[in-house]
């Protein structure tokens, strides 16, 4: 996910409850093994062993120390995306980029770009180079028929690398580097749409055509995933929805968020039915909003309905403890066979409307609705964002901030930069009371400001 700026949803831990979900579906799904009922467990288990066994194997690959944690622009990533497409590929996926599974893109980031508080790092405009990334790409059909509907599942297979600027591990020495294995943020989501794919190689998910896709670039800001809605290699016009899986691999009790609902009218009603069956029973999280830290923003700024599974942020977000143990592969599984559902839900819908849900406008700048009352200190190099100047009469001046005074956290989340503040921005509504945290001559003050 390209960004720390979510809310965290409300997770209650519940392993008796999760437990008694499990085994009440796999005693459900053998009753009507007669003659089986003396191991009840050991028959429903055998295929949700080896969809288990395939969702960690393939993260497992994903995070493994040959591909560094596949930092865009470097050998990792493009090592990462090689054997990606291998995997379609034996999954009987055809290729649908613009270079056999490939879809390559060049990006050169806008400075200035600051790497974790050090201005000798920070990129000046002489040595900003273009990077080139790769979007991995595969089709449950030929790219030939252009008039049919196409539906799109999506994932990035990105992540830090070596910890770039995104990371938000502080290591025990300055200049200290760790590869980001990035098992949650997203190998979880590679793994997730790789078991849809090989679904579809078993039995049909869909009569219509899907194209699996996986975006690069996305920790650096969407830039895969913006490439290809700006040259797709389906036509857009053809495309009815999108399903994008970020962060899917620390599912905790029940609880799933999913966002962008409100994108067509259709999602509310085929969430509810496929949460009512067998095995799913999700505590959802819904949010209307079609745009989000993730890749299905592109699609949805091109009006494509959407919609974003994410199981919610944890400690080791953007650092190098997201790592491959620490994921729920069962909860993995589980979130495939909902979105199972989704897709062969939609195949039965005729149209499936697009609808603009409220916090977008037309242009792509950061979208916020209220500010703190500051002037931020553009130029400073150390972790947060410094405050230059507060407005009289604004919500941080009530609140008692000063000038000097750095932001470090907004409510639950850690705000490491500009871009995180501004981003942090995005989730509270006029009128809301959020705790904010700032740095006052290296002390911490909590204090409470009240948005408008
Ligand atoms: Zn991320």
């Amino acid at each position: 996910m390209k960004s720390h700026f979510l809310p965290t949803p409300v997770l209650g831990l519940s392993k008796v409850a999760f437990l008694s979900i499990f085994i009440g579906a796999i005693l459900g799904s053998c009753s009507n093994h007669e003659g089986e009922v003396a191991h009840p467990i050991a028959i429903a288990d055998m295929g949700d062993k080896a969809g288990m066994a395939a969702l960690k194997a393939d993260v497992e690959q994903l995070t493994s120390d040959e591909y560094e944690g596949r930092e865009t622009g470097k050998p990792g990533a493009y090592k990462a995306g090689e054997w990606l497409a291998r995997r379609m590929e034996a999954l009987g996926l055809q290729a649908a980029g613009d270079s056999g599974f490939f879809q390559s893109f060049r990006y050169k980031p806008h400075p200035p770009m600051q790497v974790h508080g050090d201005t000798s790092k920070t990129m000046g405009m002489a040595v900003v180079r273009e990077i080139v990334g790769r979007n991995v790409l595969g089709a449950t059909a030929s790219l030939v028929d252009t008039t049919v509907r196409w539906g799109v599942i999506g994932c990035h297979h990105d992540h830090l690398g070596w910890g770039d600027e995104n990371s938000l591990w502080r290591g025990v020495a300055e200049g200290d580097s760790a590869m980001h294995p990035g098992a949650d943020d997203n190998a979880s989501g590679v793994a997730v749409l790789l078991e849809l794919a090989s679904r579809h190689s078993v039995a049909s998910l869909t009569g219509h055509p899907l194209l699996m896709a996986s975006f690069s670039g996305e920790e650096k800001g969407l830039w895969g995933s913006n490439h290809f809605t700006n040259e797709p290699t389906v036509g857009l016009q053809q495309v009815a929805w999108m399903i994008n899986f970020d962060m899917v691999g620390r599912l905790r009790g029940d609880t799933l968020a999913v966002y962008g609902n409100g994108t067509s009218p259709v999602w509310n009603e085929i969430l509810d039915s496929c949460n009512a069956r067998k095995g799913a029973g999700f505590e959802l999280v819904l949010s209307e909003s079609g745009v989000g830290p993730s890749d299905h923003t592109s699609f949805y700024l091109e009006d494509v309905p959407v919609l974003h599974f994410f199981t919610g942020q944890h400690e080791d977000y953007h650092k190098p403890t997201d790592t491959a143990d620490k994921l729920n592969y069962q909860g993995m599984l589980r979130i495939a066979d909902f979105a199972e559902c989704i897709v062969g839900e939609l195949e039965l819908q005729e149209e499936i409307p697009f609808t603009k849900t409220k916090d977008s406008s037309s242009d792509d700048a950061p979208r916020f609705k209220v500010t703190l009352g500051v002037v931020p200190d553009y130029l400073f190099s150390g972790s947060g964002m410094r405050i230059d100047g507060v407005s009289e009469g604004r919500p941080a001046q009530l609140a008692g901030l000063q000038k000097g005074d750095v932001v470090v956290r907004i409510g639950e989340l850690e705000v490491a930069d500009m871009m995180g503040y501004m981003e942090g921005l995005s989730m509270f509504e006029e009128g809301e009371q959020t705790e904010v945290e700032v740095l006052r001559k290296g002390a911490s003050i909590v204090v409470e400001v009240t948005w408008d």
